[in-house]
């Protein structure tokens, strides 16, 4: 049995990411192990959050663990949101503000090529390890569609005629960027415990 940590509070990402390991894998959110602290997300980019969060559970508990970090990259836009996602209009965190600004960033733009980028790093027995998935796109001229989350309204991958929300979460899961970084984790993780 291996135990490792996921430094996330999101008990969906876990469920996931349980989901797709073998058995003898048992991920715990920070919730589960009783992590309580705001790990401050200060660095400049994706993988330095992801680090710093790894770095800060395996440095407080010495527990083998990943941490995660996304963002949307616009070509144009000098790959902004980027670690900036979340908070790109503000503190509120507002996924219509957020949005709306993009849009208004990109107003008469014609080079709309964007990507989402994952960073993972997985640390065991002390060593780093990251990994990278990155689904590209472009950025639609108004919002579509009503599920997922974020930017996925305004998000349409290469090769579909449709954004993040205008898909279900089987068909978005497929290809994205998340998944991605995920998968070359778990291929990794399935080598490593295979010997
Ligand atoms: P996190 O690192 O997974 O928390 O992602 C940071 C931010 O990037 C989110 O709050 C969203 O604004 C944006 N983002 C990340 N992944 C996605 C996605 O799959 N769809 C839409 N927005 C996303």
């Amino acid at each position: 049995m291996m135990k490792l940590v996921f430094a996330t509070h999101n008990q969906n990402k876990v469920k996931e990411i349980s989901a797709l390991l073998p058995d003898h894998f048992h991920v715990l959110s920070l919730d589960e192990i009783d992590f309580r602290d705001e790990i401050p997300e200060t660095a400049r980019t994706l993988e330095g959050n992801a680090s710093i969060k790894a770095q800060t559970i395996y440095d407080q508990i010495g527990v083998n663990c990943f941490a995660d970090d996304s963002g949307l990259e616009i070509d144009a836009l000098h790959m902004e949101p980027g670690v900036h996602s979340a908070r790109y209009a503000g503190e509120q965190r507002n996924d219509d503000a957020n949005m709306d600004l993009v849009l208004e960033r990109l107003h008469g733009k014609s080079n709309r090529t964007a990507q989402f980028r994952t960073v993972i790093i997985l640390i065991i027995d002390g060593t780093a390890h990251s990994f990278e998935g990155i689904i590209r796109g472009t950025i639609t001229e108004e919002k579509r569609g009503k599920e997922g989350f974020g930017y996925d309204p305004i998000f349409k991958p290469d090769g579909f005629n449709k954004t993040f929300a205008q898909m279900g979460m089987t068909e978005k899961n497929a290809i994205s960027h998340r998944s991605r970084a995920f998968e070359k984790m778990i291929n990794f993780l399935k080598a490593i415990s295979s010997h």
